[in-house]
């Protein structure tokens, strides 16, 4: 659960307001996908559970348990349970190791059993994610990116974690090595119950794994949804945006999004964000008040969907 979190950064240039008053919670054994532009505040977000970055105010917390706590400092226990898949395991696996050498010090700093309880492990793993068990003698460098990827999975699953944040985990991977590991990603959430947070701006990849999605622009939630309902009814302009430049598959498609919203602008500054809607500056639609007051957080339908905008402020408030 996050409520009310603020994580800001102070620069040279000023204080940058990366992550701006968000609150969420998850559902054991969902997918939740955090999706926006670079500078969205996502992977903060992501950073900040992990326990890489302190909440500069609001509160993290984990089966009740405030975790808004560096990392170094947390019992091993929730180390073990939070785990997280870096975007490029090409730099988040270490070249100079082998993959067994990568396994077992996972299984080592967590205490998993002795050395031939640890490589039956270690093989079970491979099995499990179709890797061939010889590969356990390679180096990364020797792998493809598909597998490497699927190495820095078997290292996440390796203590049975409950909570995995999967930090834009296809964006490095070709087409056939992206479909292979999110249909890894989906049988291990099958099999194993575990909860995804995934942070990624690939609306494909939200569409596939997820089942719900909040969308965030310059360190605020402005929509969220279940998966289904934001792709055939989004809602805010900004979420429009970002649909529109995702190309029509169908007819289907077409009808959500009968008038596509060209990308305008850049993401303004987090140092000095605009007044009012964060999105004012870059919306079609931006009217007077939406440069004054920030939008409040409306009811739209579904009573999972919510938006922060003030077209639908005639809605219910939540
Ligand atoms: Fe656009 Fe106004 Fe809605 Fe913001 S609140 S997205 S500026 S219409």
């Amino acid at each position: 659960m996050v409520e009310d979190l603020k994580k800001y950064f102070r620069t040279p240039r000023g204080i940058v307001k990366a992550v701006d008053g968000i609150t969420f919670s998850m559902d054991l054994g969902e997918t939740l996908a955090l999706v926006g532009e670079s500078g969205s505040g996502k992977t903060t977000t992501a950073h900040v559970i992990m326990g890489f970055y302190t909440p500069t105010e609001g509160l993290v917390t984990y089966k009740g348990i405030d975790i808004g706590i560096p990392v170094e400092k947390r019992p091993l226990w929730l180390k073990r349970e939070i785990q997280i898949v870096f975007q490029d395991p090409a730099t988040s696996l270490n070249p100079k190791n082998t993959v067994k050498d990568i396994l077992d010090a996972a299984l080592r700093v967590h205490a998993s059993g002795t050395k031939l309880e640890r490589l039956n492990k270690m093989l079970e793993l491979m099995n499990y994610l179709g890797l061939p068990e010889e590969h356990l003698f390679k180096r990364p460098t020797e792998l493809g990116g598909g597998e490497k990827q699927l190495v820095a999975l078997a290292r996440a699953l390796a203590v049975d974690p409950d909570f995995i944040i999967l930090d834009e985990p296809t964006s490095a991977l070709d087409v056939s090595a992206q479909s292979k590991v999110l249909k890894t990603l989906s049988r291990i959430q099958r099999d194993r119950r575990v909860s995804y947070l995934l942070i990624t701006h690939d609306l494909g990849v939200v569409r596939n794994i997820s089942n719900r999605v909040i969308v965030m622009y310059l360190g605020k939630i402005c929509e969220e949804s279940e998966t289904d309902e934001l792709f055939s009814k989004p809602l805010h302009p900004y979420t429009q945006m970002l649909l529109s430049s995702v190309p029509a598959m169908t007819k289907e498609d077409e009808k959500v999004l009968p008038v596509r919203i060209e990308s305008r602008g850049e993401i303004p500054s987090a140092i000095n964000p605009p007044p009012g809607c964060r999105f004012h500056t870059r919306c079609p639609f931006a009217m007077e008040i939406c440069r004054r007051e920030e939008p409040p957080a409306c009811n739209a339908g579904a009573s999972s969907h919510v938006v922060r905008c003030w077209l639908y402020s005639s809605r219910t408030r939540v």
